[in-house]
């Protein structure tokens, strides 16, 4: 289902008030976890201002160590509705299990599943039956057609509404978090309908690379990005090295603004 083969015409996702796909350039920001209300609401009206459309932050967080801040949980999914409707944004959050998901559905316009989740079937089943977009990130070490057989258990289930997300993959690099296989635009372009965009934070991990990989996405023609973008980068709780300040977000904002006319 999830291939062009069957389905030649470019899918564009209704998603809150808006739509993803070709034609559109949206642009997802916001902290990594949300922290407490204050930080997530200056968070949404710095990134409204500067041009997002869609809030991002994690309520439940996949961390490496069980010991690293694991997030706010359903407090923090209250927070993005309010967020949501004092900004007009639409709101993302990660869900990492079917509870998560049985209360994100209430909260949020767009579930995310994670790298480290891409396939946990089970998981994508639920969200291919939760009925509400699905952003689908690639796994760590996935390659191109085991995360189109993820989508596919979502739209299997009766759920089309899915946007894919490049986030880097684990190579044998170390200079960056992980290694941006800018390729997988162009490559999903040509096997499946589905949107994809890119999140430069997550496949760098260094503050300083996410303007350029940025600008390469739109470049390669991906229907939009994920950043993150932290009100007091060195006092967040999660990635803070790979997040921008208001600032840094606002000016490559600006920056992106000729590249995407020409897209
Ligand atoms: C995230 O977006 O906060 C996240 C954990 O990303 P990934 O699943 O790509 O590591
Ligand atoms: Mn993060």
């Amino acid at each position: 289902l999830v291939n062009k083969k069957f389905h030649p015409e470019d899918s564009v996702i209704p998603v809150g008030n808006t739509h993803i796909g070709p034609g559109t350039m949206t642009v997802m920001a916001g902290p990594c976890a949300i922290e407490s209300r204050e930080q997530l609401m200056e968070t949404a009206f710095a990134v409204k201002k500067a041009g997002a459309t869609f809030l991002r932050g994690g309520a439940y967080k996949p961390r490496t160590s069980p010991y690293s801040f694991q997030g706010l949980e359903e407090e923090g999914l209250k927070y993005m509705k309010e967020a949501r409707e004092a900004t007009g944004l639409n709101v993302i959050c990660e869900v990492t299990s079917a509870h998560a998901i049985e209360a994100a559905v209430q909260y949020v316009d767009m579930l995310q599943i994670g790298a480290r989740n891409m396939q946990n079937f089970e998981l994508l089943k639920e969200a291919g039956k939760s009925g509400i977009p699905v952003l689908l990130k690639r796994g760590i070490a996935a390659t191109v057609d085991e995360w189109l057989n993820a989508a596919e258990y979502i739209i299997s289930e009766g759920n089309p509404n899915i946007v894919l997300c490049e986030r880097g993959i684990r190579t044998y690099e170390t200079s960056t978090r992980n290694t941006l296989d800018i390729s997988a635009v162009p490559v999903i372009r040509q096997k499946s309908h589905l949107p994809v965009i890119v999140d430069p934070s997550h496949a760098t991990g260094v503050r300083a690379y996410v303007e350029p990989l940025a600008k390469a996405a739109v470049a390669v023609g991906a229907d939009g990005l994920m950043i993150e973008v932290h009100p007091c980068p060195a006092k967040a709780l999660s990635d803070g090295p790979q997040s921008l300040t208001f600032d840094a977000f606002d000016q490559l904002m600006g920056d992106l603004k000729p590249y995407v006319e020409l897209a």
